[in-house]
């Protein structure tokens, strides 16, 4: 274990709560439970999607160009401030142990810990081009939400051939001036309904693979455009890459938690999975893929587990199995 904060007690290892992913998802109900006084550890590889972010749009309270390491940076300092541990490390596993608490045992790469409810929030890979490529965030973006306000008046490209790549070629002309979606010597598997549909878009569908990629002129951080292996050149101001996303959801999956035919895990309004105990929140259930969507989910599990682990109120069934109410009563006469 490489612990991130953990110095003044190396030998606690059990939580009320243990949240595994340190995305804007993870880190809000890390923050909910710690602060709803409940122990909590976070337990982080470090990466994911919300580290890629070269600015952060569309959250109210953080300026753009507050890049996705720096927005995450802010969110751990946060936690520490009220006393989250947080562990740099991989979970490879989380199995069932017998005990009525610590329900769970936690497995990193080098180190064990319990918990009584387990919250994932894993995330999934962005399917990425083969070179030649743009910078991240700079000619070459996954989020239309996010990124889409930037190519209002632009040239775009939608690199892909699924689904996915069709409709948000027809999405993006929403904004941009022109789309072109770059097949790169793939057939579309899109269905034919699909095909009829994106083909009565003014959209143009080149189908030869990119030989090179050039820089903006004026600013060479930017793309400038591709080279085609048809001999064709064409200027872009940037665009999507549509080549599908690989849910983190094995350790859900592990747990026998549902998991939907589209990789994302079965979860009710407040995160809760099919499986007593189990959480999960952000990029990895069904959604749309934002921050703010991620920080509610977050918020609404960290505030669903405070329910079950408060210790009051107590039912009146529970006040009097413990004599409580019999000795008030006494008190009064
Ligand atoms: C390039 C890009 C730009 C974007 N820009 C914006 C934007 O401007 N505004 C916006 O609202 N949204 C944006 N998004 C979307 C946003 O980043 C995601 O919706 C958000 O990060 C989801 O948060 P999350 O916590 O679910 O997952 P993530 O941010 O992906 O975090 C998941 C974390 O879990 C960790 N993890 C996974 N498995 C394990 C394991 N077994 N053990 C330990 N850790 C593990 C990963 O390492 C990662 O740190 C962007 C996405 C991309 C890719």
């Amino acid at each position: 274990m490489s612990s991130e904060t953990q110095t003044e007690d190396e030998s606690a290892d059990s939580y009320e709560v243990i949240v595994v992913g340190g995305g804007p998802g993870g880190l809000t109900t890390a923050l909910y439970t710690t602060r709803l006084n409940h122990e909590t550890a976070l337990i982080n590889r470090g990466g994911g999607r919300a580290a890629m972010m070269v600015d952060t749009h569309n959250v109210i309270g953080v300026p753009e160009e507050v890049s996705g390491n720096e927005f995450l940076q802010t969110a751990k300092e946060q936690l520490e401030h009220y006393g989250t541990d947080l562990y740099q490390d991989f979970v490879t596993e989380v199995e069932f142990t017998d005990q009525e608490e610590h329900r769970f045992e936690v497995s990193t790469t080098s180190e064990t810990y319990y918990a009584d409810s387990v919250v994932l929030s894993t995330g999934f890979t962005d399917g990425r081009p083969e070179p030649p490529l743009p910078r991240t965030g700079r000619g070459l973006h996954y989020c239309l939400h996010c990124d889409g306000y930037m190519f209002r008046g632009e040239s775009a490209y939608v690199m892909g051939h699924d689904e996915g790549a069709a409709h948000v070629a027809m999405i993006l002309l929403n904004f941009a001036d022109s789309v072109d979606i770059l097949l790169r010597g793939e057939e579309p598997t899109w269905s034919s309904e699909t095909d009829e549909l994106v083909r009565a878009h003014p959209v143009e569908i080149i189908e030869s693979d990119i030989e090179s990629m050039f820089k903006d002129e004026d600013d060479p951080e930017w793309l400038g455009g591709f080279e085609f292996e048809n001999g064709e050149r064409r200027e872009y101001f940037g665009g999507f890459a549509m080549y599908g996303s690989d849910y983190n959801n094995d350790l859900a999956a592990g747990l026998g938690c549902e998991i939907n035919d589209d990789g994302t895990v079965a979860v009710d309004d407040d995160g809760k999975t099919t499986v007593d105990g189990v959480y999960a929140v952000g990029d990895l259930t069904p959604g749309n893929n934002q921050i703010p969507v991620a920080m509610g989910k977050g918020a609404k599990a960290g505030i669903s587990i405070h329910m079950e682990l408060r210790t009051y109120p107590k039912s009146l069934d529970e006040l009097e199995a413990e004599g409580e109410i019999e000795a008030a009563a006494a008190d009064d006469d």
